[in-house]
């Protein structure tokens, strides 16, 4: 068995439809459905099922194994799809022209959530093991994934802590994708996607920067109590309470002491994109003007310690 007792390490156990350590005499997730649903995996907030299950639907609805394939191929952030451009993100496999293609590897996608990266991942011929503590949201992807059509004989998906959980086994891949801003215990996180890493693996992340200059405004603390714009977005379910995104210089530190080394860090530079795409989403020569502003100018001109996301691609040290 893969999965490991999250106290001792031992290998857990199937029991009936439980995950059980036998040393521990403790049992630690049930399996529903193929899906491992470990313990007492609740999300705080309950972020995911307040402001997202109606949304999510109506991005996902167009979704078919022909347009799934096409929305593949709108890679920038002013011809993609809503439900992968209201992410933030400007383009699609950024990794790759660092690593290149991400193809008949073993993969850990920690925090997946719902995106594009699962399923494409599990069309390029990788075994993937996906995890989010939220199982409103790996329901939701295990629908999406066959509502494409994409292959799952390599498909393995559990409901976990991504500070809790333990694996017998390493990946070439360990993906961390806008999760950590949400993972209180980030050093919990980190020192297991470094066990759960090969040593000639890699870890590609891309994380919200706190001190981007609109996010700022919302999460800092500095302006409370009164700050109306924070009030707004949490009153709305736009961000969850207390969330905050990553202080950078701080991350690299903790990873270091982790036992990575930094290959690449660089920016997104989704400047003013970042934003403005909810008022121009149905305008792409607009977005597109943006996208290519954003790309070629103030790229240039603002620095990278004020992007709305930073990537890093990490390794072993
Ligand atoms: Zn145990």
């Amino acid at each position: 068995m893969k999965y490991l007792c999250p106290t001792c390490r031992a290998p857990l156990e199937l029991r009936a439809d439980r995950l059980t350590c036998v040393p521990c005499g403790t049992g630690h997730a049930t399996v529903v459905n193929g899906v491992v649903e470990f313990d007492g995996c609740i999300d705080k907030e309950s972020f995911f099922e307040k402001q997202a299950m109606e949304r999510l639907e109506t991005y996902y609805a167009d979704y078919s194994p022909a347009r799934f394939r096409q929305i593949l191929e709108q890679i920038d952030l002013w011809e993609m799809d809503w439900a992968n451009k209201r992410v933030g993100i400007t383009t699609k496999y950024w990794w790759e022209p660092h690593i290149g293609r991400i193809t008949g590897k073993r993969v850990l996608q920690i925090g997946c959530g719902v995106n594009y990266q699962v399923p494409s991942f599990l069309l390029h011929d990788n075994h993937v093991l996906a995890f989010d503590i939220c199982k409103g949201s790996v329901d939701f992807l295990r629908r999406i994934i066959d509502k494409v059509a994409v292959p799952t004989d390599k498909l393995e998906l559990a409901v976990a802590d991504a500070t809790r959980l333990e694996l017998g086994e390493r990946f070439d891949i360990v993906g961390i994708n806008n999760v950590l801003h949400h993972v209180e215990d980030k050093r919990a996180m980190f020192e297991r996607a470094h066990r759960h890493l090969k040593d000639d693996g890699k870890l590609i992340m891309v994380e919200p920067n706190y001190y981007y200059p609109p996010r700022w405004m919302i999460e800092t603390e500095v302006l409370d109590p009164f700050n109306p714009v924070k009030d707004y977005f949490v009153r709305n379910d736009l961000i969850e309470k207390g969330e905050k995104a990553i202080i950078f210089p701080e991350m690299r530190r903790q990873l270091a002491e982790l036992g990575f080394k930094i290959d690449k860090t660089f920016k997104d530079p989704n400047y003013l994109g970042y934003f403005t795409v909810y008022w121009v989403r149905n305008n792409p020569a607009l977005l597109r003007a943006i996208f290519e502003l954003d790309k070629h100018l103030f790229s240039r001109i603002l620095p990278a310690a004020l992007a709305p996301f930073q990537y890093i691609i990490a390794s072993k040290a």
